[in-house]
Formats: structure tokens, C-alpha cells, sequence
């Protein structure tokens, strides 16, 4: 049986192993934190046609919520947009803790094996090749009340798959010839402050419940508060890095503009960040393969990043299962970072780059835009929808030309096929 260790619980990772798993592979996760604080504090938004793909059941509807209307806010706030909700098919609220225990359930139902508690500090190479995880234990060191490492050791396997994030260490310690990206630059990221506060006053005269801030407090970035049962999901977000001070005083803008928020934290609370930069350029080495956040899966701003973790470890897990008994090489792990792109990358990325350029707005500009409503939802919904369309097909149509053969070859009509069909 072919062994497969994974390196951190990701979204990515997860799927890949409960594929792999149901498939007859020897499977372990091993995981930073302890199972019951696997995942964040809070609420995301998630495709839900995600699970079809991996082919797993769907959690409950009773864990989901259906997105909301969003009134956008100009920097100055004198401007503001009034969107309807995301009406993207099957996109869902789902709490964060309660998804990860679904999947990681999931996981363990098909024979997944978890080692919670567990650093992967390094990997064992040999000949330029992984050959496995570096491991060692996390305890809690009651009375000094700190965490301590304890019991090193080395796990070998026929493939390491990293599924540990944005800030990956084991990404780190691939060998350069891979051409692996080791680290994001620090305009590569949107650096983000979230947290739940109680909700004061639930007789407040509520306009919006979902708000959104365009370079909220003159930083740039987009910002958010959301209105919830007894909470308000409180979000900074910023294209910089921010200090102490700048979210003190966002919160304070807050509280100025939301009568009913309080002090009292109630989830969450703190600093995480997402890769704001298109997919890394590689994804696999010789026995490895990186998915979700270690490698940039995420659409820019778009909520997206846990879908498409999902959906790159099932084009991971497919490659896997394509390789047989080859080994598992840069060459015959490319399927996956082939599929990866083909399906996922490319369709999106002029949409992805459009939305990067939000970075470089005046906010002037914004304010000007949404206070005489030089543009309405509808445009909107036309300039990043059927604009990015229409320069994707633009470029299909060139190349269906150029691939259009010149004599019949059944490969090469397959291939002009696929593209000129796609228009
Ligand atoms: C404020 C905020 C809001 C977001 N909203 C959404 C949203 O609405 N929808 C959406 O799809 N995405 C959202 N995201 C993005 C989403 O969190 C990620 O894109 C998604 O989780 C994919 O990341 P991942 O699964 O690869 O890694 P992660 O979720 O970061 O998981 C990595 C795992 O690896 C573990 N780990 C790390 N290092 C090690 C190590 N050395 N050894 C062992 N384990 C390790 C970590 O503990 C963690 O459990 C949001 C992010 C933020 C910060």
C-alpha cells in the first residue's frame, strides 16, 4: 500500500486524503494544533458544489446560511452601493470549526489516521528528493503555560503533500531546483483583523446588514461588518500591513457608524492573512506536492480560497491515482498542476488580475464613482462579469486559430475542438 503523508489539515489536503483513502492508500495527517481548535473562529463563504466534485456528501443545510445583500461604502462613506446577494449557485455560510470537523470526520470515516498536536518542522530529502516529514510533538506545559516540543522524529512516505497554509515551513525547505515559490512578498498579501463583538442594542434601526468599506479609515483595503443574531463579525482588511493602532482606530470608526456594536469579543480576535497573487507557477516536486494557501490557490478577494483548495486536492488526488506504480516525480505528478490550471487558473485569471488593480485605486476616485452614482449594480455586475468574458473569449478565439490544423491529426482536432468549442 503506497503512503502518503500530508502536512498541516487544509482544506486542500483533506480532500486529497479522503480520496486517497477511499482509494486504498495509507493516509496521516499530521496537524499543527489540537482537533478542537482545528479552523477558524468564524463564518466563511464556500461553494458547496465543492463536495460534488471531491465526492463527498454535503453537510447539513442546517449548518448553512444563504449570502446577503451588501451595501458597499465609498472611502469617505458618503457614497454607497446597494449590491443583491452573491447569487452564485450552491455558495453558502458555513461556520469555519464546524466545516473543518465535518471534513476531517469525513477523512477519518474512509481511514484517514491523525496525528493532532504535531509540528512539521522539516523534510527528510535524499538525493534531491523528499522522502518525508520531520515531525515532533506539541505539549502544553502547564505550569510554565506555554507549549513545548517534545519527541522528534522522522516519518517517511512515498509522498509528502503540504497542505500547511500560506506561511508553509515545509515549502520552505524544498530544494530550489524545484522552482518552488518559498515565500509571499509582502504586496502579495491582504493582511486581515477579524473578530465577533457582542451586539449591544438589538433595537438599533438597522439599515444594512452587510456592509462594506472601500479603503475603510484611508488605508487600502476593503473592510467589512456584518450583522448577526447577538454579534457583529467585525473584518479589517488591508492591501499594507497594519499595526495595533490602525485596527483601534478602525474599530473605533465602527462602533462610530454601528450603534449596536459593543466591546465584549465574542469569536475570533485575531490576525490572519490571505495570498492576494495568482497561483504559484509550481506545484509539485520530486516527492512532493503542495495544495490551497502554500501555494496561492485563492481568487483574490473573491471568499474563494477553501473551494478551491477543495477542488486542486481532488485534481491532486486524481493525479496520485493516476501514477499507479511510477514513482512520484515532478513528471508524472505534472496531471495535477496541469488539470489545476486548465480547469481553475486559467478561465479566471483576467477576472483575478482586474480585481488586484483594486490596490492601486485612488480613493478618490471610489468616492467620486459611488457619490454620483456613475455606476449601478447592474454595470457592475457587467464590468466583472461580461468584460472579463469577453477579452477570455477574445483570447480563445486567437488561439483557436492558431491551433486550428492544417491537415487532419486527431490529436491536434481534439485540442482545436476544445478551445474552439469553449467560445
Ligand atoms: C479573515 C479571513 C476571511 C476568509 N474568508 C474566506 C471565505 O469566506 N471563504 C473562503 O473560501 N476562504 C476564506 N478565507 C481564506 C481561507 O482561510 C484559505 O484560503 C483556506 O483556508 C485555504 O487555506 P489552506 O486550507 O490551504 O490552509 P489553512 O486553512 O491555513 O490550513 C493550514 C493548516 O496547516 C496547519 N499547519 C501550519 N503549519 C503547520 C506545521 N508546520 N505543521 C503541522 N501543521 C501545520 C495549520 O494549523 C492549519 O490547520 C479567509 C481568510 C481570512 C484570513
Amino acid at each position: 500500500m503506497r503512503k502518503i503523508i500530508i502536512a498541516g489539515a487544509g482544506h486542500g489536503g483533506l480532500t486529497a486524503a479522503y480520496i486517497l483513502a477511499k482509494n486504498g492508500f495509507d493516509v496521516t495527517v499530521f496537524e499543527k494544533v489540537k482537533r478542537e481548535q482545528l479552523g477558524h473562529d468564524w463564518h466563511d463563504m464556500l461553494l458547496l458544489d465543492a463536495f460534488d466534485v471531491c465526492g463527498m456528501k454535503r453537510p447539513d443545510a442546517e449548518h448553512t446560511s444563504p449570502p446577503l445583500p451588501t451595501a458597499a461604502y465609498s472611502p469617505n462613506k458618503k457614497g454607497k452601493l446597494k449590491l443583491p446577494p452573491d447569487a452564485r449557485e450552491s455558495l453558502v455560510y458555513m461556520d469555519r470549526r464546524y466545516l473543518d470537523a465535518y471534513l476531517v470526520k469525513q477523512c477519518e470515516e474512509v481511514g484517514v489516521k491523525f496525528e493532532f498536536g504535531t509540528n512539521c518542522f522539516g523534510l527528510i530529502l535524499e538525493d534531491g528528493k523528499v522522502k518525508g516529514l520531520k515531525v515532533s510533538c506539541i505539549a502544553d506545559d502547564g505550569a510554565a503555560q506555554r507549549q513545548i516540543e517534545r519527541r522528534a522524529s522522522d516519518v517517511y512516505a512515498d509522498l509528502v503533500i503540504d497542505s500547511a497554509g500560506m506561511y508553509s515551513s515545509i515549502k520552505a525547505n524544498v530544494p530550489d531546483e524545484f522552482g518552488i515559490k518559498k515565500k509571499f512578498a509582502e504586496n502579495e498579501v491582504f493582511y486581515t483583523y477579524r473578530a465577533y463583538y457582542e451586539r449591544t442594542n438589538k433595537k438599533t434601526k438597522i439599515k444594512d446588514d452587510n456592509n462594506v468599506y472601500l479603503y475603510h479609515c484611508g488605508i487600502p483595503g476593503m473592510s467589512w461588518v456584518v450583522r448577526r443574531e447577538d454579534t457583529l463579525d467585525c473584518m479589517v482588511g488591508c492591501f499594507v500591513p497594519f499595526d495595533e493602532k490602525d485596527c483601534r482606530e478602525a474599530m473605533l470608526d465602527y462602533q462610530a457608524t454601528h450603534g449596536d456594536l459593543g466591546d465584549r469579543l465574542f469569536r475570533g480576535g485575531i490576525r490572519a492573512n490571505i495570498p492576494l497573487t495568482n497561483t504559484s507557477s509550481v506545484l509539485v516536486g520530486n516527492g512532493y506536492a503542495a495544495v490551497g494557501d502554500a501555494v496561492a490557490m485563492t481568487e483574490p478577494l473573491t471568499g474563494s480560497g477553501m473551494t478551491l483548495a477543495m477542488k486542486g486536492g481532488k485534481c491532486l488526488a486524481d493525479a496520485i491515482i493516476a501514477c499507479g506504480d511510477k514513482e512520484y516525480n515532478r513528471e508524472n505528478l505534472w496531471q495535477y498542476q496541469y488539470d489545476y490550471f486548465e480547469t481553475y487558473v486559467f478561465p479566471n485569471l483576467f477576472g483575478a488580475n482586474i480585481r488586484k488593480l483594486l490596490r492601486f485605486v485612488d480613493y478618490k476616485d471610489i468616492n467620486m464613482v459611488l457619490a454620483y452614482k456613475l455606476i449601478t449594480p447592474k454595470q457592475l455586475v457587467v464590468l466583472s462579469k461580461a468584460v472579463p468574458d469577453l477579452i477570455r473569449n477574445t483570447i480563445l478565439a486567437s488561439k483557436a486559430k492558431r491551433i486550428f490544423p492544417k491537415k487532419y491529426n486527431k490529436k491536434r482536432v481534439k485540442a482545436w475542438q476544445e478551445v474552439y468549442e469553449k467560445l
